[in-house]
């Protein structure tokens, strides 16, 4: 037996070499903490998806498929870090929105699919 200090409640507890947690409760708390926190990140970065998305859909409903300047996409807060998934071709997709440069990277184009 070996006398150790919960880091949830910080009480000291006599128990096996590896015990961490005074109690089934402490461990279920900081268990619950753990994930809560994962959760928190999860829930963030699905939220920029969303709010790039929601931005492409808007200035798709403006110029369809029409190529736009890059400066009129810079003026926008859309975080190319955060998209659902890249299409066999490579380019970016946000939901059913795909984001493709023109060759020179001066123009894109929102296709829907
Ligand atoms: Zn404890």
């Amino acid at each position: 037996m070996k006398v150790s200090t919960c880091p949830v409640c910080q009480n000291s507890f006599e128990g096996r070499k590896n015990k961490k947690y005074c109690s089934t409760f402490c461990k279920t708390s900081h268990n619950n903490e753990v994930f809560q926190k994962k959760n928190e990140a999860l829930k963030e970065i699905i939220g920029e998806v969303k709010k790039n998305r929601l931005v492409l859909k808007k200035i798709f409903e403006i110029f369809q498929s029409t190529p736009i300047p890059i400066d009129l996409l810079r003026a926008t807060n859309i975080n190319m870090k955060y998209f659902t998934s890249v299409s066999k071709e490579g380019y970016y997709m946000f939901g059913e929105y795909q984001f493709r440069p023109s060759n020179d990277n001066k123009y894109y184009s929102i296709l829907k699919k």
